[in-house]
């Protein structure tokens, strides 16, 4: 047999690491260079939803989730500042796991199925052939006067009316979600306007929302898991095309949809997926590195572009103040719209 020739993933995010592992699964030498440690946190809402479990069980790492104690997420419910929604079932379930055991799950899995990794390096040279890109999110400039940032931490003792809440306000939203050990996840993406005087607002009292809100009623009583705090900054949510990258990309390194759709995980494990083929391809020498690249960037851009369009308008519309009560009150009446929504970006 023709000796594989081994590939190199720069990142070991979710999409560094599925892919590392779908490719290990098929025999292929990788190494994986991580920049940062495990475990650790992420700012990550950790609901996974969407075509991105269906790859999961493809690749044979459905039960990793129960194993790792996993919980599914069947309700939803929605609030503004004022308004809000009864709790409603989702259209299909998700999974929700701390992202801390998931990407260590994942890192285990690798390994052990003969995967190296090395951590607490960034990789600074160049993309040449046989390097692919998992870097995740691109630090992205300013955008239309305001800035994204996103907070993330877990609690106990919260009660929610639905196993994930959606809490909208004028500076971004806030999704609580079930997970694992009995914890809830709380996770907000907010907007900063430039010339803003002062830094944002701490993040713990943003995740808490305004007084009155049923966001801080909801976490009266919470016990914070202060460990898990965590925060990013400069996110752009405007869609990009993998075509135009010149190197093979995986996951938010190709483009990031809007969080608030809760699909980018389901993305980093599709995009993983769809790379896994053409990379074995390479590396058994049928094809050329253009070749391969060509073929996953057309892939995703197919695969990907119409939950993007769906997602870009979704997340204007939801974050937008003056709709907020309206939508959360027509939300209140009438399911075919964020039914349709939740389809149309999954
Ligand atoms: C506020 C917020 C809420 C979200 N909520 C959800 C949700 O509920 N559901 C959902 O599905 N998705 C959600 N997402 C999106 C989801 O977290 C991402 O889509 C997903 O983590 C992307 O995975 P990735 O592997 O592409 O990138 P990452 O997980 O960011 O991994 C990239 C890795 O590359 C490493 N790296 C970067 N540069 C280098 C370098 N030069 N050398 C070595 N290593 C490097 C980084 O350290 C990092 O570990 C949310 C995102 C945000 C911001």
């Amino acid at each position: 047999m023709a000796k594989t020739k081994p590939i190199t993933i720069i990142g070991g995010g979710l999409a560094g690491l599925t892919l590392g592992i779908g490719l290990r699964q098929r025999d292929v030498p990788v190494t994986i260079h991580e920049a940062g440690n495990y475990p650790r946190h992420r700012v990550c809402g950790e609901f996974i939803s969407g075509r991105g479990q269906a790859t999961l069980a493809r690749l044979g790492l459905g039960q990793l989730f129960d194993e790792a104690g996993a919980v599914r997420a069947e309700t939803a419910a929605f609030f503004s500042e004022t308004k809000s929604t009864a709790p409603r079932s989702l259209p299909s379930a998700a999974i929700c796991l701390s992202r801390f055991t998931l990407d260590g799950a994942l890192v285990k899995t690798f390994r052990k199925i003969g995967g190296e990794l090395f951590t607490g390096e960034r990789f600074g040279k160049d993309f040449n052939e046989g390097i692919v890109r998992a870097t995740g999110r691109r630090v992205a400039a300013d955008e239309s006067g305001a800035r994204w940032f996103g907070l993330k931490i877990h609690a106990r003792k919260v009660a929610l009316t639905a196993d994930l809440e959606m809490h909208l306000s004028p500076r971004g939203y806030v999704g609580i979600a079930k997970i694992n050990d009995g914890e809830v996840n709380i996770c907000g993406l907010f907007r900063k306007h430039i010339g803003e005087i002062g830094e944002a607002q701490n993040g713990r009292e943003l995740l808490r929302g305004q007084p009155g809100s049923p966001l801080q009623q909801r976490l009266g009583a919470a016990e914070f898991d202060e460990d898990s705090f965590c925060a990013i900054a400069g996110i752009s949510l405007r869609p990009q095309r993998a075509a135009v990258r010149a190197e093979i990309c995986v996951g938010d390194a190709i483009t990031m949809i809007p969080p608030v759709t809760g699909n980018g995980m389901s993305m980093s494990f599709e995009s993983a997926e769809l790379a896994i083929a053409p990379l074995v391809a390479w590396s058994r020498g049928a094809i050329s590195w253009e070749n391969a690249r060509k073929k996953i960037a057309h892939d995703c851009d197919v695969t990907f572009a119409r939950r993007l369009a769906w997602a870009k308008w979704l997340q204007r519309i939801m974050l937008t103040p003056a709709l907020q009560n309206p939508l959360v009150t027509f939300a209140a009446h009438s399911d075919w719209f964020w039914r349709l929504a939740f389809d149309r970006t999954r």
